[in-house]
């Protein structure tokens, strides 16, 4: 696949002190995504046909179920739940086959039984697809930014990603680099994510060390203050605190 660079917004989001300015970058494409749709992309026809055929997973059907547009989520859900109802009338009705090699498994432990296909309708959704597109190409971004731009690169330094941005950022080296650029990529990488780890797990053993009685009195460094919020949010992408903050909303 062929990407595009789309710098300024990953410019922007880098001036900010954060565990993962990818994760920023993340919440403001998802909010727009959700302001889109319910605003008046759910009345687009090409935009129905994709969201009756995916619908949405359950972090997204909440943060649309907060906003005001009550109309534009019960036509989505309306239209995804007869097509549901009809490809679920399909899937049911067929009997699960017995797996003879197995006899004390049905075929609900197949990968392509009915309880996976059931599962596999759950997890699907149109805005982690439409952000998925997107967020590759901002990693793409970053990785070129990382090479070509001194600068950007000591930014990145700084800062580093969360771990599943640096997942995403080591797929678009695999899928976009070769030779010398992705070998030059992946270290610097590697030598980030590290140094990042190394100076959380430090600062978290330093917080765990105030509940020692011998270090009663002693004040936690601020860095050590923060341990447990920056460790889970560095672990797990932007989920806790200022760095997980949505966008205020009026509606
Ligand atoms: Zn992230
Ligand atoms: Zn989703």
């Amino acid at each position: 696949m062929k990407y595009t660079l789309d710098t300024i917004p990953v410019l922007d989001a880098f001036k900010q002190d954060c565990q993962c300015p990818m994760c920023r970058l993340q919440i403001l494409c998802e909010d727009g995504y959700i302001d889109g749709l319910l605003s008046s992309a759910y009345m687009e026809p090409e935009c129905r046909v994709r969201t009756n055929k995916t619908g949405f997973c359950s972090r997204h059907y909440a943060q649309m179920y907060e906003r005001r547009n009550r109309l534009g989520l019960a036509l989505m859900t309306h239209t995804h739940l007869q097509e549901l109802i009809r490809s679920l009338e399909e899937t049911m009705g067929t009997p699960a086959k017995k797996n003879s090699r197995l006899p004390f498994f049905t075929a609900s432990v197949q990968e392509d039984g009915r309880p996976a296909k059931i599962r596999a309708g759950i997890d699907a959704c149109d805005i982690c697809d439409q952000l998925d597109k997107t967020m590759r190409r901002y990693a793409f971004t970053v990785i070129r930014l990382v090479l070509d731009k001194p600068e950007f690169k000591s930014r990145f330094e700084k800062t580093g990603a969360c771990l599943p941005h640096t997942a995403l950022l080591l797929d678009l080296s695999e899928e976009t680099l070769s030779g010398r650029e992705r070998e030059t990529f992946e270290s610097f990488l590697k030598d980030v994510t590290l140094h990042r780890l190394h100076e959380i797990e430090s600062n978290l053993y330093d917080f765990t060390q105030q509940f020692d009685y011998r270090n009663a009195g002693v004040a936690p460094t601020q860095a050590a203050r923060d341990s447990v919020e920056h460790a889970l949010n560095r672990l797990a992408g932007a989920i806790i605190g200022d760095e997980a903050a949505r966008p205020a909303h009026n509606d």
